[in-house]
């Protein structure tokens, strides 16, 4: 499996995976150096630690042809494991579903802003279009489990005029975590034109509150740290 980082930290095991279906203009991931791990070390790194929880994150997890046998095999140590995902392939969400304690899933911008998602994600007008169907599967497997949507805020895309849009797709997740753009240099690289968190922190919390009116809690993420919402 084609790792960027393996580590063990604030009550997490965090297993970063290498390599996208996407190609976002503004992705670190996709650009760190990688190093191989099989799934047998992984497991055993899992099983010498007492930490509970796993993140199956980074660039893309469902891409790795092993990843089954991971999650497998966390289940079988008794390990709680999150899976992260773009929502391309929801058949490895649908495999991964008796073996998960949840998801965090990503929308980029309002479904029906084609043009917008492939700004967003590199990819071509037929991909993308096939992408806002394989990610309405993803949202439906994934909302049988525990469900983080994660959004971020780049703001020519999202905004308050255009969550309307997005709000029908969040009902039925168990929280949104609103990521604002540029907040974390080291996460994003600039991109049209913002090479500094953006937008406000009010706009955040405006959005914040819209956002609330479909789901239990809403995380706020941004230069300002970090803020919860709930109901
Ligand atoms: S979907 Fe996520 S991991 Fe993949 S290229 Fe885009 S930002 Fe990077």
């Amino acid at each position: 499996m084609k790792l960027v980082s393996l580590s063990d930290s604030k009550g997490q095991i965090r297993v970063e995976f290498a390599g996208c279906n996407m190609k976002c203009p503004y992705c670190v991931h996709i650009h760190q150096p990688k190093k191989e791990w099989s799934v047998e070390d992984i497991l055993e790194y899992a099983g010498k630690s007492t930490t509970e929880d796993v993140y199956l994150g980074g660039a893309e997890p469902t891409l790795q042809k092993d990843l089954m046998p991971l999650i497998e095999g966390l289940n079988d140590l008794g390990k709680k494991t999150i899976l992260k995902s773009n929502g391309m392939k929801p058949d490895v969400l649908e495999a991964a579903l008796p073996y998960v304690h949840g998801f965090v899933l990503e929308i980029k911008a309002p479904k029906d802003d084609i043009e917008g998602i492939m700004e967003l994600t590199g990819m071509s007008e037929k991909r993308t279009r096939k992408y806002s169907d394989l990610l309405d599967k993803s949202l439906k497997i994934a909302k049988k489990r525990w469900l983080r949507i994660w959004i971020r805020v780049i703001p020519e895309y999202v905004n308050t005029e255009t969550i309307s849009h997005i709000l029908p797709d969040l009902e039925g997740a168990s929280e949104v975590m609103l990521y604002q753009f540029m907040s974390n240099p080291d996460f994003d690289l600039p991109f049209m034109g913002h090479n500094e968190a953006t937008p406000s922190w009010r706009e955040m919390k405006d959005l914040g509150k819209t956002v609330l009116t479909k789901v239990p809690q809403v995380r706020l993420v941004g230069e300002r740290g970090k803020m919860v919402l709930s109901k």
